[in-house]
């Protein structure tokens, strides 16, 4: 430990919270050099959707490496390539109907949203942007604009400026208030003395994930939309922690009936914690660029190309998507009865599909059930506002043992970490 103490920057963070050193991984399986075994219910922070060395994917990057396939290219043409944009294509847009093109750049999902964010500019020739309290978008300077938390926001060292904050409508508001929010924001945009400029675009996540997992209403979604077309403004959705399968359909938004201008992915997209990012962009947009415009050495991944192709293999059906629902469904019920055996404690529940925020009131709390979780052999997160959150976030493809026996650590960490809170 003392090499990362003496060696490594400070900034580095989540190392504290977990102080030991993995040296094996599989599945929702951790394993530190003392031999001890930890549930993963971290996945990575949503990178892990198919577990740590998902056998598929590794038998088909072993055969990659061994065939010399070409690991590198910016964004010259390779095989891998053409079949991870041809499988992408006809497991998730076609059956949506969608034509959005497949822009790759820096394999980051900060990449992905500064280059949305760009291409909106662009498009309308405006400025700002309106984005959402809680919202996460990365820490680059355009997309940590975007991103809510004052932490990360002060360590910019310049102004974050061209944002339109705005409230979340989330399923723990009441519709009515939700739908107040964007007809009192539309009053704004529409009075012409109202000071505020048009705006390039819409950014927001659809569940927010850092921000302390909160699901966005399906009916502000639209709303959302309809602003944003009125004012010929893009609506970009970042599904980068809750999309690629999270939620049990592949977009975490599927059953909003919407379709956004622009989607970014990455994280699980690159299946196997191979890095990749992509924004997927409607046509008419799209065609703003000019060639080479938003570049990124890093945005041909061969790796990543091979194993994110088989992870869609996991679309071709229903099968999984249901799996994860039910598995969802599950953690959703162990956590309310979490919540009712600490009737009065004031913890919630969040979540859809396989992303469930517990949350605990405090970040004192919430960092020493982690703790307790810990020591018992769980690896969990925090997020929200004081890290009250505890975000359960396993691989999808966890088995029932493993989800079973960490919800348990969970519920019994909670119950002592409360009670010595007490
Ligand atoms: N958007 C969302 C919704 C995220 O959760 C994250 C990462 N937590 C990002 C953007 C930024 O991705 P990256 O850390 O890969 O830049």
């Amino acid at each position: 430990m003392q090499i990362f103490k003496q060696w490594e920057s400070d900034i580095r963070g989540y190392c504290r919270l977990y102080p030991t050193v993995f040296t094996r991984a599989s599945n929702a399986r951790q394993v530190d050099e003392n031999g001890k075994s930890y549930i993963d219910f971290f996945a990575g922070a949503g990178v892990l959707n198919f577990g740590h060395n998902n056998e598929r994917m590794k038998k088909a990057l072993i055969e990659f490496i061994q065939r010399d396939g070409v690991a590198h290219s910016l964004d010259m043409h390779t095989d891998v390539k053409r079949d991870f944009i041809a499988a992408f294509v006809d497991t998730i847009l076609k059956p949506r109907g969608w034509n959005h093109k497949l822009q790759f750049m820096g394999p980051t999902g900060s990449n992905a949203v500064e280059a949305a964010l760009k291409l909106a500019r662009k498009v309308t020739g405006r400025h700002d942007v309106v984005a959402f309290e809680h919202g996460f978008h990365g820490m680059t300077l355009g997309s940590l604009a975007c991103t809510a938390n004052n932490y990360f926001r002060e360590a910019a060292g310049v102004p974050l400026g061209h944002v339109i904050r705005q409230p979340f409508g989330s399923e723990d508001v009441p519709l009515k208030r939700c739908l107040e929010y964007v007809d009192e924001l539309r009053a704004m945009f529409e009075d012409s003395s109202s000071g505020l400029a048009k705006p390039a675009a819409f950014v927001l996540e659809p569940i927010q994930a850092e921000g302390g997992v909160h699901v966005a209403r399906a009916q502000w979604l639209k709303a959302i939309s309809e602003l944003a077309e009125d004012l010929g403004a893009l609506v970009i959705y970042d599904d980068i922690q809750a999309g690629c399968g999270r939620t049990g359909r592949y977009f975490s938004f599927d059953e909003a009936g919407v379709v956004p201008d622009i989607v970014t992915l990455a994280k699980g997209l690159g299946g196997f914690g191979t890095a990749i990012a992509m924004a997927l962009v409607k046509p008419e947009y799209d065609s703003y660029w000019q060639p080479s415009e938003h570049t990124g050495t890093f945005r041909g991944q061969g790796f990543s190309f091979v194993a994110g192709r088989e992870a869609l293999r996991y679309f071709e059906n229903d099968e999984f998507g249901q799996r994860v629902e039910s598995h969802g469904r599950y953690m959703r019920q162990r956590l309310d009865a979490l919540v009712d055996s600490h009737g009065g404690a004031g913890f919630a529940v969040r979540g859809r599909g396989m992303m469930q925020g517990l949350d605990v009131g405090s970040g004192e709390l919430a960092s020493a059930i982690l703790a307790e979780s810990f020591r018992s052999g769980l690896l969990i997160g925090t997020c929200g506002t004081g890290g009250r959150v505890l975000k359960l976030i396993p691989p999808l493809t966890i088995d029932d043992d493993d989800l079973t026996a960490g919800l348990d650590i969970l519920e019994q960490a909670t119950t002592k970490a409360h009670r010595e809170a007490a």
